[in-house]
């Protein structure tokens, strides 16, 4: 089947992603944007837009009648989610499917099985891969019983929403005295930002690294693997910086790991492009969660791959499988992105308003997916991320070098942005010399739990 027309159910620099490629492919485009986004580049450069509602995004990007209907009135054939949103929506993707289009995302039940962490630990264990030692389930109410798989854990352990997403719901308990408290806690947290209050316990790991797998599955039994993207780089559980490969992680371990990962996918024949989620500590690999989507850091996989992953998605929800074979795949120079938010450098809040000058970075190896321009205004409504700066270099000195001149290139003005502290990581040591874990950023600013 050709899929002739994509209804892109999204907004931002991923919206306009996917429309590259969909024009790259002759795919013509739906814009779909709320009454706030009229001025966003892919709703100006689409084939057609649809407005879908106020700026609140629960009427708009999460409106999913409203976007059924958009994909009826252009007559689209198929709609990409891309991150956020409704991409994780297994009620979502289902409707779409209902409605007669193409959802370029993994099957509902896939979705489903994944979005509930503690049914996606059992399926990963069933699968063979590495797990973190945890409370294998969801935590009743008895506390003794609690108690007891605690310490049979051993502490300090994490307690963490099964629903949860987005680092939120998550509490880290250091002493026996705090464990009761802490897990009713994370339950009313978790009821009031998921609206379901289950939650299960894990061993908290101090000092790992945040490792995630590329995966892509055909649907019908086929995966692939991309190998793996460092995320150490991170601020209250938001990743900030990524990179691939990464540091130390030899070819063995990239295949060994990328092998349970492809074996987990064609066990539930899992169709489209996902992600694994490890934490790595002492060389082991522990599975913490999969996405179900593209995801923001895909690109530096793509830098070092050739492979576009936006296309390989609308391949496989074509029916049409992959354009490579894992023996195709080879893994060649360092790529590095930085998430550039528009946020206040000192206190992370963010800054909306008039983009008054904008100039983007460029040169040999420098990517920069970005929706924003010059008199551009970041609305208030949704995330503050306003663009990502990748650069690509054979070696991982070379690609920090040329992330640290595009730094310096790239003008944002009228907004306050995060620019000076990816400028100030590309000059640190620690950084610099790779293998830095998940609580590096938080000690290095200075935040504490
Ligand atoms: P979310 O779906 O909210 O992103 P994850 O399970 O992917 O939640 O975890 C997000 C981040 O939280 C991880 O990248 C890591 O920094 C931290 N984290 C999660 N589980 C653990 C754990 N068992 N030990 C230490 N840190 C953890």
């Amino acid at each position: 089947m050709t899929i002739d027309k994509i209804l892109i159910a999204n907004r931002g620099e991923i919206a306009l992603r996917i429309l590259r490629t969909c024009r790259e492919l002759g795919i013509k485009t739906v814009a779909v944007y709320s009454e706030a986004d009229k001025d966003l580049m892919h709703v100006l450069l689409a084939d057609e837009a649809v407005c879908i509602g106020p700026a609140a995004a629960k009427s708009s990007y999460l409106n999913i009648p409203a976007l059924i209907s958009a994909a009826e009135v252009t007559d689209a054939m198929a709609i990409h989610p891309g991150y956020g949103f409704l991409a994780e929506n297994a009620d979502f993707a289902e409707q779409v499917e209902k409605s007669g289009f193409i959802f370029i995302g993994p099957r509902a039940e896939s979705i489903r099985l994944m979005g509930d962490k503690v049914s996606a630990i059992k399926a990963m264990k069933a699968a063979g891969v590495p797990c973190v030692p945890g409370s294998d389930g969801p935590l009743g109410h008895n506390d003794q019983d609690n108690m007891k798989i605690a310490r049979r854990i051993g502490l300090p352990v994490i307690i963490k929403a099964a629903a949860g997403g987005g680092g939120r719901g998550m509490r880290v308990v250091h002493s026996e005295g705090h464990l009761i408290n802490a897990i009713s806690l994370a339950r009313s947290e978790a009821k009031t930002a998921f609206g379901d209050d289950t939650v299960y316990m894990e061993k908290f790991l101090e000092n790992p690294r945040h490792i995630e797998i590329q995966v892509l599955g055909d649907g019908k039994g086929n995966a692939i693997h991309l190998g793996e993207r460092d995320c150490s780089m991170q601020r209250r559980h938001q990743k900030v910086i990524e990179e691939a490969p990464a540091v130390g992680i030899t070819e063995k371990e990239r295949i060994a790991i990328g092998k349970r990962c492809v074996q987990a996918c064609k066990e539930i024949k899992y169709r489209g492009a996902g992600t694994f989620e490890f934490l790595y500590q002492d060389g082991q690999f522990y599975f913490i969660e999969m996405n179900t989507r593209i995801q923001v850091e895909h690109p530096v996989t793509e830098m070092i791959t050739g492979v576009d992953i936006v296309r390989e998605q609308i391949r496989i929800a074509s029916g049409k499988g992959f354009s490579i074979k894992q023996s195709d795949i080879t893994w060649k120079g360092h790529a590095m992105e930085c998430r550039i938010n528009a946020e206040d450098p000192t206190k992370f809040t963010p800054s909306p308003g008039k983009i008054t000058h904008y100039h983007a970075p460029g040169g040999n190896g420098v990517r920069m997916d970005s929706h924003v321009y010059g008199g551009y205004v970041v609305p208030a409504f949704y995330d503050s991320m306003i663009g990502k700066l990748i650069t690509y270099a054979p070696t991982r000195e070379l690609a920090m070098i040329r992330m640290r001149n595009a730094l310096d290139e790239l003008v944002v003005e009228g907004i306050k942005t995060n620019i000076a502290l990816h400028q100030e990581l590309m000059r640190d040591t620690h950084f610099a010399k790779g293998g830095t874990n998940i609580h590096y950023l938080e000690k290095k600013l200075g935040i504490k739990d």
